[in-house]
């Protein structure tokens, strides 16, 4: 059985492992040694709940445990554990601890399961440290290039590959897939990281797709005229431009229902920015996101389309710039069947919702059956040292991880 009392203990352990020096919350960028510590204390608990433990040439972790028919594709599960600057000990952490305490419960349980099982631990899943998300996972499936890590540098202009060289790793090793073997379905349990289930008082949340952001940056040029001597007819301002291009993308993201969509303008400058000037220059920054392509498409042409429209009744000329345009992943029905039957076995109370954060989960979700369940954060917070799940969600979350496990480790149930 899912033991408290061992979980959360071990939350506790993977608190300390922080760079003390780099202030308050959890400081566990990349291949740092506060991250290598927690990387060598969770692949000796691995071993000590007895798996098979091997690395790879970018040092992610595979705890194994054969099965009755080690020939069979595995049954993948786990996350990352390292934080952002500053962050929580709950993004990532809660589902390599919900892994490791899922092989224990079902060791203790006597269990034997026919597919062989893999708990797995991601490196360098959070972009702070290097600029890209998720590189473990990239690096396992054949997404990162060599070229790739000797381009990644970090602030102090460390590059991936060296950094990857001093840990005693092999990124020369990089650019065909690291993993060779054949998964029948890969899981990941994490916090939510917004406050839906909260809001919606569910314990737990069936993600339905991983959003994947469009960024784009919108600029405006209109007339940088005197703010007393211009009429309110003859003005071009970019600033007013770029104020009805702010609320349109508000009402095309808002309008997209089933499947969501959200739209953002998250930066928004405009020029001189003087008080007697009227404002002649304009930059927006706009992230669009949906785990629907089209959707996501709908939104950002809809978009476009309005900022042509409304620069050319203002007389605003305008240029829009790509920045990013990312493939969200739909979850296939077959797992989000399998999933709410095991909700349904497990009396707890759930809903189903979509990601707007990115996760290693992702890049699996292309090539093989995937599911992620999440569980509340405390008011939504998250990447911050106020990051908070309690300790009975915590449990549920493992519990279910070893439901669905034990489930997906048998040979009659099939994924579409
Ligand atoms: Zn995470």
């Amino acid at each position: 059985m899912v033991s408290k009392e061992r979980l959360m203990e071990r939350f506790t352990r993977m608190r300390k492992f922080t760079g003390e020096e780099d202030g308050p919350g959890i400081y566990r960028l990349a291949f740092t040694d506060a991250d290598w510590q927690a990387r060598n204390y969770l692949a000796g608990l691995m071993r000590e709940v007895g798996l098979v433990v091997r690395e790879d040439a970018f040092g992610n972790v595979i705890g194994r445990w054969e099965g009755a028919d080690p020939s069979l594709p595995a049954v993948m599960f786990g996350s990352h554990a390292d934080s952002v600057p500053n962050g929580g000990n709950y993004d990532g952490v809660l589902g390599i601890l919900a892994a490791i305490e899922t092989v224990q419960s079902l060791k203790e349980d006597g269990f034997c399961p026919e597919h062989p099982l893999e708990a797995v631990l991601f490196m360098c899943e959070e972009s702070s440290r290097f600029g890209a998300a998720t590189l473990g996972s990239r690096a396992m499936l054949g997404e990162l290039s060599v070229d790739d890590t000797r381009r990644l540098k970090d602030k102090a202009g460390i590059a991936l590959y060296d950094v990857l060289k001093g840990r005693g790793l092999a990124p020369d090793m990089l650019g065909k897939p690291l993993y060779d073997g054949e998964v029948k379905a890969f899981f990941e349990v994490h916090i939510e990281q917004g406050r839906v289930l909260e809001h919606e008082k569910k314990s737990v949340g069936i993600v339905t797709g991983i959003a994947a952001p469009t960024r784009f940056s919108v600029k405006l040029q209109g007339n940088a005229d005197h703010s007393g001597a211009t009429p309110m007819a003859l003005r071009h301002d970019a600033a007013c431009a770029a104020a009805e291009i702010v609320l349109a993308a508000e009402h095309f993201a808002a309008a997209e229902q089933e499947p969501p969509a959200v739209a953002t303008v998250g930066v928004l400058q405009i020029a001189p920015g003087v008080m007697n000037v009227i404002p002649g220059g304009a930059e927006l920054g706009v992230d669009i996101r949906s785990i629907d392509a089209a959707t996501k498409k709908c939104v950002a042409e809809n978009l476009k389309d309005a900022v042509s429209e409304i620069c050319g009744r203002r007389g605003v000329a305008f240029e829009i710039v790509p920045i990013s345009d990312e493939r969200p992943v739909a979850i296939r029905p077959s797992v989000l069947d399998f999933l709410d039957g095991i909700c349904r076995e497990d009396g707890c109370s759930y809903m189903r919702l979509p990601s707007g954060a990115g996760h290693d989960a992702m890049h699996w979700a292309e090539r093989v059956p995937t599911g992620m369940l999440f569980i509340p954060c405390r008011d939504g917070v998250s990447h911050n040292l106020e990051e908070y799940a309690a300790p009975e969600d915590i449990v549920a979350a493992a519990r279910l991880l070893e439901r669905v496990v034990r489930a997906a480790s048998r040979k009659n149930v099939t994924f579409a």
